[in-house]
């Protein structure tokens, strides 16, 4: 089967046709600046890249263009649309009535419509997507696969806060937790790759890119996430501020005069290692080089970040009452060594020793701690993409 995968955000969109039976990409790219003025990347597997500026006012005119250039004469993957099997879309919250992959019908779009007020960045931007794939390829199924659904495993405990129970009553608040097909597919490759048993080990995923969350796996089920009702909770990150005491929020509003829409988005946009740093970047290779010019900011930025990242994988670890692996992935997780190094170097008391050699590698399966190491750390890369053709053939 051939996979369309998209990954719509407010303005712009990623796509991967994925071909189900060898699991390759056969082409890839994204829209960008849609609503603004357009433009689109196209990667074809073995071909060159190609960038084409055009208008696209909304997503249905971008979605049309990766259609049309997907059967384009000279550079296309496919001789028509109709080789295209299914489409599979990443969509954001599912909330507690949409908590696995689902094929896409009046009931699941009014459904994901209601999530909105729980993913009001993301799910509208996410129905767009959707709706212009109905409008453009009627008759195709079209498949959701959301990215709260893999934590919907957790116990009560671990998703309930400690707020009267009126409001899960009345709003359903509670952590859901996000990245879940991230999550998903790099503890089930962690498995996989280091020959453990599905139904009887601990995993721990850290996906830490600009945004970063780590999971608790225990016998291939979440059993706990770092984020909450949305993706604020948890690590501090690109330029989300993590966990902190609610307090701040009213001390500011009193001192700054500012109300609680203009707050959210400073917690948001404007914190993390970004806020931390002054606005210097949200890109942990610039801070790392900042760090490394000197720069106090920049350097006590990363320290916060790993430092959270341990006391997680700690807090994690006494969840599951111990751990046999820990998988990195994401940006941060996947191409930062000195990050890497950093936060393993907080769970030694876990008997983790890392193999310095080992974590030069980058970009592949790979284990990084040493043979004797109480605990294996590795190296798996996301592949979202994959996971939700994956999930989308299952489906259709
Ligand atoms: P993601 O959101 O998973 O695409 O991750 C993006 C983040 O990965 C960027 O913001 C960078 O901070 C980080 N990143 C990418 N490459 C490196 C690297 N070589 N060293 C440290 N961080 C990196």
């Amino acid at each position: 089967m051939k996979v369309l995968v998209i990954n719509c955000g407010s303005s712009s969109l990623k796509y991967q046709l994925i071909d189900s039976e060898t699991e390759q990409v056969q082409a890839k790219g994204l829209c960008e600046r849609i609503g603004i003025d357009g433009r689109l990347v196209y990667q074809p597997a073995g071909g060159e890249k190609e960038t084409v500026e055009a208008a696209m006012p909304t997503h249905t005119e971008a979605i049309q263009m990766v259609l049309d250039i997907l059967v384009n004469e000279k550079t296309g993957v496919l001789k028509s649309l109709d080789e295209v099997d299914a489409i599979g879309h990443r969509v954001l919250h599912g909330g507690h009535k949409l908590t696995k992959s689902v094929k896409i019908d009046d009931e699941a779009l009014q459904i994901i419509d209601e999530c909105c007020d729980l993913g009001p960045l993301h799910n509208p931007a996410n129905l767009m997507g959707i709706r212009a794939c109905m409008q453009l390829m009627p008759g195709k199924p079209n498949v959701a696969v959301f990215d709260t659904a893999f934590h919907q495993t957790m116990p009560a405990k671990a998703y309930m806060y400690g707020i009267p129970y009126e409001y899960y009553e009345k709003y359903h608040i509670r952590k859901y937790g996000f990245h879940g097909t991230s999550h998903s597919f790099v503890s089930k490759e962690a498995i996989k790759f280091l020959g453990l048993d599905p139904d009887n080990s601990k995993v721990i995923v850290a996906h830490l890119g600009n945004g970063s969350s780590v999971s608790a796996v225990q016998n291939s089920k979440c059993v706990d996430t770092s984020m909450g009702l949305t993706p604020l909770e948890g690590l501090i990150m690109g330029t989300r501020s993590g966990d902190l005491d609610p307090a701040v929020l009213e001390y500011i509003a009193r001192k700054e005069g500012k109300d609680i829409f203009e707050l959210l988005t400073m917690l948001n946009k404007k914190s993390g290692v970004y806020g931390m740093t002054k606005g210097l970047s949200s890109d942990f290779r610039d801070l790392g080089e900042a760090a490394a010019n000197g720069n106090e900011l920049a350097a006590n930025a990363i320290d916060a970040f790993c430092y959270r990242v341990a006391k997680y994988i700690g807090s994690y670890v006494a969840a599951m009452n111990g751990v046999d692996a820990i998988a990195f992935t994401g940006g941060i997780g996947e191409n930062g060594l000195e990050e890497r190094e950093k936060i393993v170097s907080y769970l030694g008391y876990l008997g983790i020793t890392l193999d310095e050699e080992a974590n030069k590698q980058r970009g592949k399966n790979f284990v990084i701690s040493t043979p004797d190491s109480k605990v294996t750390v590795a190296i798996i890369p996301t592949n979202e993409e994959l996971m939700i053709a994956r999930e989308t053939v299952a489906l259709v």
